[in-house]
């Protein structure tokens, strides 16, 4: 009898238990390209690109492995287009008894399964996909009921993985090098060179629009330059080790007008993919310390990122769905501006964080958290949009890692159960970050006005109407505090702007 084995677009692990083994002739091997995932979001037309040419690579692999593979092209007249339709049809062709599944990182995905599971003319098995350093529900379970510090969670990883640790002790004595992580990039040294390779999908582009895929941003289908296998994947993480990470740490806060990647690893789409396994880019980060590669507090902060925040958000999710797609503590509703789908704002910073993620379906953090995320915020943009919008733009979105960023950490929409305060800021802090303001037409240190940069009068006129939510925040206090110092007039002429500046929202 035949096993059916389903490897869905986010799991192309070569290093997972099922293809570590000798090829099983009774196993098939079945991967799907489907409109039920084209169309759950409108999703960057990279991320669509980039996902099925890495699954058809996938495929071709497996095979000159050996495995026997079935593999479903969008174009294809039998496919069903999702993916329990495409599963019954195929294990009743082949009489299949058996199909087995590797756990899903998305909440849609692993529900549909077992629901289906209860129905299915097939026993449907699900597997651990081996990819995280620990279970689904390891940190709720380390959590309990106390408060769900991240710090605590990657200490807690740090020393049961062994990770940066001298005995007992963390590496250099101290877990956390967060003080010295937060510079201004003076343009030395230099962003490192671009060595990904590009690839020429253009033919694969072509079935994608033939079939009536709605997506957004540039395709750039001539010379797509996301890895699509495992050997492109290892090339990224050497060059990034070598040439990113030794300055990674005290530049990762930095924004730049004219530098779109800094120092940061643009490795998340082939880790959330799972062309990579998250220990081999922790080891080959300490390996790059202890060999006197890269400093500790790089490679600390790059170690935290994964180690700590990716797996900590996951946790998040498990714990919190499906509920938490739904969390809108602020009670913020206005539409997203139109510019969100151009990049067209004359706000410097948006314009180009903006742009950036249309033509290249990536930004770095503080692009999505401190920029986009800090006006949305700001602005009240109703926050299951704001994540329809970051779960579809860029390469790297998955709803498990994308959800707790956006409405977590960035939105506050789940009320402070990841962040202890709201992330926003003022011009001052954007200016304090990068150069953008030197080329804004806005004015960062007018709060009124024509020429007034938006994120001043916003900036106040959000503490001010969610004073009763968020005054008794510890890590508020000064702010409140400036606020009750503010003169009555002053604080009115505030509002009054804010409200002008958020009535024309789509002329900022
Ligand atoms: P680097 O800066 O080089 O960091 C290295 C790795 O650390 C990343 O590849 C990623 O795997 C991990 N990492 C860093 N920060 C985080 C974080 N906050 N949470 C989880 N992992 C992290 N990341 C995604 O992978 N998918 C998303 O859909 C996503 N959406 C986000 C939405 C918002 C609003 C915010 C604020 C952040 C989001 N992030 C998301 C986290 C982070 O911004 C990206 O992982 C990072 O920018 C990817 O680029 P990089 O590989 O160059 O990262």
């Amino acid at each position: 009898a035949t096993v059916l084995r389903l490897v869905l677009g986010d799991q192309l692990d070569l290093l997972h238990p099922w293809f570590q083994a000798r090829p099983d002739p009774a196993v098939l091997v079945v991967l799907m390209e489907i409109r039920q995932e084209t169309d759950y979001a409108r999703h960057h037309a990279q991320k669509v690109l980039a996902i099925f040419a890495a699954m058809r690579r996938f495929a071709q692999q497996l095979q000159e492995a050996g495995h026997r593979v079935h593999y479903l092209r969008l174009g294809n007249p039998h496919n069903r287009q999702s993916l329990t339709g495409n599963l019954d049809a195929l294990a009743q062709a082949v009489g299949a008894g058996v199909v087995e599944a590797q756990l899903p990182d998305e909440w849609r995905l692993d529900a549909q399964l077992r629901a289906h599971a209860a129905q299915a003319p097939y026993a449907l098995r699900l597997v651990d996909s081996h990819h995280f350093l620990g279970a689904r529900d390891e940190a709720a379970r380390f959590f309990g009921d106390g408060p769900w510090l991240m710090e605590r969670f990657y200490r807690h990883l740090r020393q049961r993985e062994r990770v940066l640790m001298d005995g007992r002790q963390p590496a250099g004595g101290r877990w956390n090098f967060d003080t010295e992580n937060r510079s201004r990039w003076p343009g030395d040294p230099p962003e490192p060179p671009d060595t990904r390779r590009r690839h020429d999908l253009r033919a694969l582009w072509a079935e994608i629009e033939a079939a009536g895929v709605v997506t957004m941003g540039a395709p750039g289908a001539e010379a797509l330059p996301w890895p699509l296998d495992r050997t492109e994947a290892l090339a990224d993480l050497q060059s990034f080790i070598a040439h990113g990470l030794p300055h990674f740490g005290p530049f990762q806060d930095a924004l730049s007008d004219g530098h779109d990647r800094l120092f940061h690893s643009l490795l998340s789409f082939a880790l959330n993919t799972k062309m990579l396994h998250p220990r081999e880019v922790i080891a080959a980060a300490e390996v790059a310390w202890r060999e006197g590669r890269a400093p500790l507090a790089s490679v600390e902060g790059f170690i935290r990122q994964i180690l700590g925040w990716r797996e900590y958000v996951r946790g998040v999710y498990w714990a919190r769905m499906p509920d938490y797609v739904e969390l809108n503590h602020l009670g913020h509703t206005r539409a997203l501006p139109p510019w969100f789908w151009t990049g067209d704002t004359r706000m410097r910073c948006l314009q180009r964080a903006l742009g950036q993620s249309l033509q290249q379906a990536h930004a770095h953090h503080i692009q999505r958290l401190m920029v986009i995320g800090n006006f949305a915020l700001l602005a009240g943009l109703d926050p299951a949009e704001v994540h329809q919008w970051y779960l579809g733009v860029y390469i790297d979105a998955f709803e498990w890692v994308e959800a707790p960023n956006t409405l977590g950490m960035s939105q506050f929409a789940d009320g402070g159960g990841i962040t202890t305060k709201p992330y926003v800021s003022s011009a001052a802090y954007l200016d304090r970050m990068g150069d953008h303001c030197r080329h804004c037409p806005y004015d960062k240190r007018q709060r009124l006005g024509e020429r007034a940069c938006p994120f001043n009068a916003l900036y106040w006129d959000f503490m001010d109407r969610h004073a009763d939510r968020l005054r008794h925040l510890p890590r508020l206090a000064p702010v409140y505090r400036q606020l009750e110092r503010m003169s009555e007039p002053d604080l009115l002429a505030l509002r009054e702007q804010a409200r002008v500046h958020l009535a024309r929202l789509d002329q900022l």
